[in-house]
């Protein structure tokens, strides 16, 4: 029930929900309280989309930037999120309730994450090194899964890569949905939008 998902919650949901691009954004949010304009961009419509709603929205980033004072805050940052759910802006953002989340075909191709950003998608944008620690500090330890994950990064499968790493960490409730029969062909079909990832991981787990 996206009513339910409150900013106290995003860390938690982070740790078991999400796929690697909003793991990573979470993570150095957390790690620097902050998070450039196209990172915090694509991390808000992402916790819009699970959820999320603005007054919320607003608690969860004046939180994370606990090092910047309220005015800071409230000039630099504050309008972005409201903008992003249409809360301010032109009629037309308004009238459609801001931006929709962006699905992986436009992380993976628009706007490439240069020096100091955190947004994209780690399947792509990281190097191997870099994306094997990532992928491990989701949870994944077999090496199988981790040189798969290489080479899908190699062949340019970014999303086969994801789909893997989703597959492993829901081994077991898939498993259980397919024996049930309560898996649907919707479910098997792979996942080309993070919150897609997120809503099945969590319905998966939930
Ligand atoms: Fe995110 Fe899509 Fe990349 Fe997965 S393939 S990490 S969901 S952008």
């Amino acid at each position: 029930d996206g009513a339910t998902i409150s900013a106290a919650r995003i860390d938690g949901l982070a740790a078991q929900h999400f796929p690697a691009c909003m793991a990573h954004l979470h993570r150095s949010l957390r790690r620097d309280a902050h998070l450039k304009h196209y990172g915090r961009l694509q991390y808000t419509l992402f916790l819009k989309g699970i959820g999320l709603s603005l007054e919320e929205a607003l608690a969860f980033w004046r939180a994370g930037f606990h090092k910047v004072t309220d005015d800071t805050f409230n000039k630099e940052y504050r309008y972005n999120v409201r903008h992003a759910y249409g809360d301010v802006g032109g009629d037309s953002n308004r009238r459609g309730g801001g931006y929709s989340p962006f699905g992986c075909q436009k992380i993976l191709t628009e706007h490439p994450p240069g020096a100091g950003d955190a947004h994209g998608c780690p399947y792509r944008h990281f190097d191997a090194d870099n994306l094997t620690a990532l992928v491990q500090a989701m949870g994944v330890a077999d090496r199988a899964v981790l040189q798969g994950v290489k080479e899908d990064k190699d062949t340019q499968k970014y999303h086969m890569a994801c789909n893997r790493v989703f597959e492993h960490l829901h081994k077991q409730e898939i498993k259980k949905a397919k024996d049930e029969g309560i898996m649907t062909s919707n479910q098997l079909e792979t996942i080309v939008h993070p919150n897609e990832y997120f809503k099945r991981s969590y319905l998966l787990k939930n």
